[in-house]
């Protein structure tokens, strides 16, 4: 029976309540009159801010507004999913793209993945880290092979990173991680620093997730690959992940080790996307149903071709305007939810993605392990093709000519600022005075440790330009003050 509070998988992403969801949401795609009383419930709502009255140091013109959305179902969001009018779906488009300005402005945070260990105990049949797959190179990190990547990704401008691991109890047990964030977390090279370290290995115990914790790390990353049980077991044949139920309380198990922020994700593909669409939000609605908080992320890859795998094999691909519609819905169905696109995206659709409602991208990744200390980029340990290889510089100075602006903030997770936190910022509208000078200061630091001369040119306008929509004076002041400090060689401020 469904139950979004309940702890048990079958439960909370219950296989019937997903049918019935699309047998209403088919029998209710042309219904005109609920889907716009869907979009009206789903439009932010503006008032004005009681942090940024005027009389309190906040100038008329730029007293802070305060939005907050309704949080639309799944069953409502699976009817906009299922609908096929052009004209509703521009409407769609347009509201998708108002919350991602409301509540993400126009930043975008940057990061890296770091490949550890394709040593890997698993069978999912989609992945090239199998563990029957004999010509695959396995490659584990040694401590020192860490810190080389980690220096190499530093000279790149990178702050933030994901760090990626094949599930081996033997070769990448727990402790083995917790000893490369130590590494990550202890090199300091020139003004280098990672300053964000965020997970995605797979499921593991509370007791290890606390370990997790501990440590330091930023976001616990586990994508729910499908949510489709049968196709689930049918696609993890073998190995501990072959487990749906484990695999999918994991977000609930990492949350009772402390760990506020989670990050879900579909590999899309492997099952029918209005499956997937309506089971990841149910996963968002349990989340929220029983911590109270939802998911930090949501991460939206697609199968690619890697060693050994072909991705035609899966009948469930979907094309890149579906891919446009599922983004924007997720931006509207979840509007405090930040969305990840990774290098699996070409520029193009990126840049598609970006203005619907992603908020983070991946930029120069390498997805083998040990690929950022390698001249060329290598491609024998790779997990997936990476289709967009462009440098962290030409990314950087892409974003900016789109007109947004690259971050590589940490601060929220720094100051404490994590799980119901960072969403109360989020709803409060104060984003605008403290993530957004926050972004300009961490690209200032980028422009003057790694930038080309071109990219520090373009940087330099945007954040004069960016300065003053920071709405608060004595906030602004602050940001111009350290600003001129980072030209004059310090690093590291933060609101
Ligand atoms: N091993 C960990 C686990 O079991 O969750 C996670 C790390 S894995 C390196 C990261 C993600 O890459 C997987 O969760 C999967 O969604 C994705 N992935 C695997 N094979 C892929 C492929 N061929 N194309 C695109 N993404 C793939």
């Amino acid at each position: 029976m469904y139950n979004p509070k309940s702890m048990v998988a079958d439960e909370f992403i219950n296989d019937e309540e997903i049918q019935e969801t699309l047998k209403y949401a088919e029998e209710n795609k042309n219904n005109i009159e609920l889907i716009n009383k869907i979009l009206e419930k789903a439009r932010p709502i503006y008032t004005p801010s009681p942090r940024g009255r005027v009389g309190e140091g906040v100038q008329p013109s730029s007293q802070k507004m305060q939005a907050h959305c309704s949080v639309i179902t799944h069953r409502e969001a699976s009817v906009l999913l299922a609908c096929e009018d052009e004209k509703v779906w521009e409407r769609i488009y347009k509201l998708a793209e108002e919350i991602k300005q409301t509540f993400y402005g126009n930043r975008i945070v940057i990061f890296a993945p770091l490949y550890l260990s394709n040593y890997c105990v698993n069978g999912c049949v989609y992945c090239p880290y199998h563990y029957k797959n004999k010509h695959i190179p396995r490659k584990k990190l040694t401590q020192e092979e860490v810190k080389a990547e980690v220096i190499a990704l530093q000279d790149m401008g990178h702050k933030r990173l994901a760090i990626e691991s094949g599930e081996d109890p033997v070769n990448n047990p727990i402790e083995y991680i917790l000893d490369c964030i130590k590494t990550i977390y202890s090199i300091k090279h020139k003004n280098g620093a990672i300053r964000r370290v965020n997970v995605n290995i797979a499921a593991t115990t509370v007791e290890n997730y606390r370990k997790l914790k501990e440590a330091g790390i930023g976001t616990y990353i586990l994508f729910q690959e499908t949510y489709h049980k049968k196709s689930y077991l049918e696609l993890h044949p073998t190995g501990p992940k072959h487990d749906y139920n484990y695999h999918t309380e994991a977000m609930d198990r990492a949350m009772e080790g402390g760990i506020d922020d989670v990050g879900l994700g579909v590999l899309f593909g492997l099952e029918r996307y209005k499956y997937e669409f309506a089971g990841l939000l149910m996963h968002a609605e349990h989340l929220e149903a029983v911590h109270g908080v939802g998911p930090h992320t949501i991460s939206v890859p697609r199968i690619k071709k890697a060693d050994d795998i072909d991705p035609n094999v899966f009948d469930n691909g979907i094309s890149d305007d579906i891919f446009a519609k599922i983004v924007a819905l997720i931006r509207i169905a979840v509007p405090y939810t930040g969305m990840i696109i990774s290098t699996r995206e070409t520029q193009e659709v990126r840049e598609r993605l970006l203005k619907l409602g992603v908020s983070q991208v991946s930029g120069a990744s390498r997805t083998s392990v040990g690929g950022y200390t390698e001249e060329e980029r290598p491609t024998d340990t790779e997990q997936f093709d990476v289709s967009d290889q462009r440098t962290l510089d030409e990314v950087v100075k892409w974003l900016m000519e789109l007109g947004y602006i690259p971050s590589f903030c940490t601060a929220c997770y720094r100051e404490g600022r994590t799980g119901d936190r960072f969403m109360s910022l989020c709803k409060s509208g104060q984003i605008q005075n403290c993530c957004h000078p926050n972004a300009l200061m961490t690209l200032k630091e980028f422009l003057m440790d790694y930038a080309s001369e071109e990219t520090k040119k373009v940087g330099e306008e945007l954040i004069k330009r960016e300065l003053e929509n920071v709405p608060n004076e004595k906030t602004r002041q602050i940001a111009k003050d350290n600003l001129e400090k980072i030209g004059n060689g310090e690093r590291d401020f933060r609101f």
